[in-house]
């Protein structure tokens, strides 16, 4: 499991898409939500946009891995798609934020591999935030003063990322995730394999 988080319009959606395009092994856990769905956003791509009634009963009948509250919608992974895609042998990629990554380590910390990603500077911040120009301003605003809160998360996550540049910023991620596979304890059938080349000697 791979976990991304940053405040709104550092970037993270664009790199989760970069590396989903590149990486055919990782599948990305599309979240339910109660925030409005924004114009450019896709029913079932984006989110499933369901209402407070319907999250409601997801939260009680545990269908969801973990949940929260943030910017005053609720917001939480379908347990099933993620639990699947796992026992097929594939990642999984979450756009989440700290509180969900909170309840995720501690269900699966062994796991789990989380990175932060921070933006260049706070001007940059903002000045991504206007020209997604998908909110209004009083949601830019908002934003803009619950992203210092998100960011004092960033000790808490394995990696940190300043994204100055979208590119850079997907290698860096791919390095992780190709170190992180590369790790003896999540080589399934290793010790196989090291006890055949022995066959002979
Ligand atoms: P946005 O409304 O801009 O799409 O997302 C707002 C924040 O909610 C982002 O920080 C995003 O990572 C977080 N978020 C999206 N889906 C989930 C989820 O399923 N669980 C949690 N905990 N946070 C989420």
């Amino acid at each position: 499991m791979l976990v991304l988080s940053s405040p709104s319009g550092a970037g993270k959606t664009s790199i989760s898409r970069r590396l989903l395009e590149l990486d055919d092994s990782l599948s990305l856990s599309i979240s339910a939500t109660t925030r409005p769905r924004r114009p450019a956003e896709t029913e079932g791509e984006h989110y499933f946009f369901v209402s407070a009634a319907r999250f409601e009963e997801m939260v009680k009948t545990g269908a969801l891995f973990e949940h929260a509250m943030v910017f005053g919608n609720q917001y939480g992974t379908p347990r099933e798609p993620v639990e699947e895609a796992l026992d097929a042998g594939r990642d999984v990629l979450f756009d989440i934020d700290w509180q969900g990554t909170q309840q995720v380590a501690e269900k699966a910390r062994d796991d789990l591999v989380s990175v932060f990603i921070l933006p260049p500077s706070t001007e940059e911040l903002e000045r991504r935030l206007h020209s997604r120009a998908q909110d209004s301003d009083e949601v830019v605003r908002g934003r803009m003063a619950k992203a210092a809160d998100e960011m004092s998360h960033w000790a808490e996550y394995d990696y940190i990322i300043i994204n100055h540049d979208l590119e850079q910023s997907v290698a860096q991620v791919e390095a992780i995730l190709t170190a992180e596979r590369l790790k003896r304890e999540r080589r399934v059938g290793l010790r196989d394999f090291v006890e055949g080349l022995r066959i002979g000697r």
